[in-house]
């Protein structure tokens, strides 16, 4: 039950904005460097991606549509093996996709303080 009204309050955060939980998050990396953090972005990101804002999306953090992308791909995949027999088992494919995400994470956070440092943009503001 409690845990239905958190997943609730969540998702009616991420849809509208109202925070009925009254948290706040702030990025402490962010907060003491000035600078932002690998997963900075990825909040915003997944706030554009449910308004259905895909270009918002993924100027905030490109990881997050691949992330979906192949979050979904491997939800289908496990439907079809579960239910079907279609295919083999999609294990093996997982650890792929988690080390493209994680390159992904640290190019774009590199594009990031790259912005920052040598061109004064700060890529949220
Ligand atoms: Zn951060």
């Amino acid at each position: 039950m409690a845990l239905g009204i958190c997943i609730a309050a969540v998702l009616l955060y991420f849809c509208t904005g109202i925070n009925i939980l009254g948290l706040k998050y702030p990025c402490l990396f962010n907060k003491f460097t000035h600078l932002c953090c690998p997963g900075c972005g990825g909040t915003r990101a997944m706030r554009a991606l449910l308004h259905g804002e895909i270009l918002k999306c993924i100027y905030d953090y490109p990881p997050l549509i691949y992330g979906v992308v192949v979050y979904v791909a491997f939800m289908v995949r496990c439907f079809l093996y579960k239910h079907f027999g279609i295919r083999k088992s999609p294990d093996g494919a997982v650890v792929k996709h988690i080390y493209i995400f994680l390159a992904l994470m640290i190019a774009q956070w590199i594009v990031k303080l790259v912005a920052q440092l040598a061109f004064g943009y700060y890529w949220f503001i």
